[in-house]
């Protein structure tokens, strides 16, 4: 199902031409338009998912597929000397087109970018006490 106000449905159905590096029944590639690095891709699924909660598992393993053939393609064709998948989901995450997408970002050694968070330092009792809330 498609969102005709959803940007990424009209970029993906091909109504707004699009850089696409791979496309199938339900997927198309495309490069950011505001990349992190050279090549800097996005795995968009053809139908409207606002996010990863939103989505069946079999479409998310497919697009886990599509991001894999993407990135090793990518590596071979740029040179890439790594790689990062990123996918945000919800505005405080980052995400701020609400159609799912996986960020397929080559990198470089020197592309002067840092992807990442600034790591915290929970004690042991608040990390026994965040596994104790996930697991019961
Ligand atoms: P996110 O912040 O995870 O929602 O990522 C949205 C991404 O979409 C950003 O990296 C934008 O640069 C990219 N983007 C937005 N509009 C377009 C467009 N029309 N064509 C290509 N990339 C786009
Ligand atoms: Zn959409």
């Amino acid at each position: 199902m498609r969102d005709d106000n959803c940007i990424f449905c009209r970029i993906a159905n091909g109504d707004i031409p699009s850089r696409t590096i791979y496309e199938d029944n339900h997927f198309r590639v495309i490069l950011d338009n505001g990349p992190a690095a050279k090549g800097h891709a996005l795995v968009l699924p053809k139908d409207h998912y606002a996010d990863l909660f939103e989505m069946p598992a079999d479409a998310a393993a497919e697009a886990m597929k599509v991001a894999q053939k993407t990135a090793a393609l990518l590596k071979e064709k740029l040179h890439a000397d790594g790689l990062n998948l990123v996918q945000n989901n919800g505005e405080v995450a980052g995400q701020t087109v609400r159609h799912f997408h996986i960020h397929v970002i080559p990198r470089y050694k020197d592309d002067g970018q840092k992807i990442g968070w600034n790591p915290q330092s929970p004690s042991d009792a608040e990390l026994d006490a965040v596994l104790k809330e996930i697991k019961d």
